[in-house]
């Protein structure tokens, strides 16, 4: 084998058991948090059309897909977001399904970043979307949704930074700059090129009064939310649809604070996202120490009609899974431990391995992880392993108690053994389990 294949490729990533795992506690209570809000899960393909997927997603998201032509000859690419392939989803097969509608997905993404902490070309995202209803309601939900997420899996001190884009295409639209325009103005601001994004509105044929504007427009940010909004409004006098974008913020905010959604805001009207479709409300997810953002979402009432789905409004927020992973280490924050048992079975000697093996099945059909030890090691060595591994309970395996329809039950921790008949077994491994199970 070459040397070269010991690694993996680059921004590529074996998950080892204590990572996979840390991974999988987020996803599976991203997956809880989907069924308790009612969105149902989809899954769609991790190969799609480039068309598709290179539709609406952004210059700088473009141009990092994992392009390829198939054996067919078709142009194809590896998904870099869910969002354009649950539109399509919606523009078609569901096209006729009543909304609103709430779907999930989870898994694997790929875009071909520069890796570096917290940045990698195949990551995790968890992603839910709320088609077919405009109102603030749905906007506030999405929010109160991803503040509920980071709760239940412990994240602290987080704020969601929030704007409004149809604040500056609000006023934009009324100076005539092309969609196009305003959406290399976006990408620059969400690179946080402020002035090269004031030079592209001068050069697109904003007057003197819109670069004022915008360039106040910019400076606006804060935490108290009525403030800042205020200092919007003033900003929008005079593009309606601009205050009308203002308002609908108010609306949403108004929404999730009065129902005592636990989150920090920090509105910044000078926020924009890579992604190319949002119409409305937008978001992301920090933490303190680290300045990448731990998952984004927003509003996109055309990305349906442009798949040809008719005018279908909608609403989403993607937690990435592997940064909130890093968060969470960061903040040295373990996951719950389930308080399940697990169980090692030692057969004293090789004459015992079928019992051994028969008893292991007989503890998983009542529920209990078990392993066999399958090393032929000596009762000592395989119990001084099983401390190792974090093993609740030893099942030690002999003639002279088989004889008598029994084994020598271990307790690990508190290094206590009796011997139980087998029929007892399992409910003296259940009711020894000092730890408090979690069924949350
Ligand atoms: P986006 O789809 O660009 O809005 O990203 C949403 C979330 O996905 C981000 O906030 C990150 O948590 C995650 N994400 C995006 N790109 C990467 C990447 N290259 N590596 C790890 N996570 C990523």
């Amino acid at each position: 084998m070459s040397s070269a294949f010991r690694r993996t490729v680059r921004g590529m990533r074996d998950l080892l058991p204590e990572e996979a795992e840390k991974l999988r506690f987020i996803e599976e209570t991203a997956r809880k948090l989907a069924r308790l809000y009612g969105y149902r899960e989809v899954i769609t393909p991790v190969v799609e059309h480039y068309g598709l997927l290179s539709a609406k997603i952004g210059e700088e998201t473009r141009k990092r897909m994992y392009v390829f032509e198939d054996l067919g000859g078709r142009k194809v690419a590896l998904r870099p977001e869910f969002t354009a392939s649950v539109a399509r989803l919606v523009a078609t097969r569901m096209r006729s399904v009543p909304k609103p509608l709430r779907l999930f997905s989870v898994g694997s993404l790929y875009r071909y970043d520069e890796p570096q902490f917290g940045r990698y070309r195949e990551f995790w995202q968890s992603n839910y979307e709320l088609f077919g209803s405009s109102k603030p309601e749905a906007d506030a939900e999405i929010v109160a949704l991803t503040a509920d997420l980071l709760k239940r899996i412990n994240l602290r001190d987080y704020h969601l930074k929030m704007n409004h884009v149809g604040i500056l295409r609000g006023i934009l639209d009324k100076e005539g700059i092309a969609e196009t325009q305003q959406n290399d103005v976006m990408q620059l601001l969400d690179k946080k090129r402020w002035e090269d994004a004031l030079k592209l509105v001068q050069e697109a044929g904003g007057s003197k009064r819109c670069l004022d504007n915008v360039r106040a427009l910019l400076d606006i940010r804060g935490k108290d939310t009525d403030e800042v909004t205020e200092e919007m409004r003033e900003v929008a006098q005079g593009y309606p649809e601009g205050l009308e974008a203002v308002k609908n913020l108010r609306e949403i905010l108004s929404l999730i604070e009065k129902s005592g959604v636990e989150s920090d805001f920090f509105l910044e009207a000078g926020f924009a996202r890579g992604l190319e479709y949002y119409t409305g409300m937008i978001f992301e997810i920090f933490v303190p120490g680290m300045d990448i953002a731990l998952g984004g979402g927003g509003r996109y009432d055309k990305l349906i009609e442009l798949f040809g789905g008719g005018i279908v409004p909608a609403v989403g927020v993607a937690p990435g899974i592997d940064r909130l992973s890093l968060a969470l280490d960061k903040q040295e924050t373990v996951p719950q431990k389930t308080g399940e048992e697990r169980v090692l079975v030692i057969p004293v000697d090789d004459d015992m391995v079928v019992e051994a093996f028969g008893i292991s099945s007989f503890l998983r059909k009542k529920g209990l992880c078990t392993e066999i030890e399958a090393m032929g090691r000596s009762v000592s060595r395989a119990l001084s392993d099983a401390d190792r591994r974090g093993i609740t309970h030893a099942v030690i395996v002999g003639p002279r108690e088989m004889r008598q329809g029994k084994v020598v039950l271990r307790e690990m921790e508190k290094r206590r053994q009796e011997t139980v008949s087998l029929e007892e077994l399992h409910e003296k491994i259940g009711r020894n389990n000092g730890q408090q199970i979690n069924t949350g």
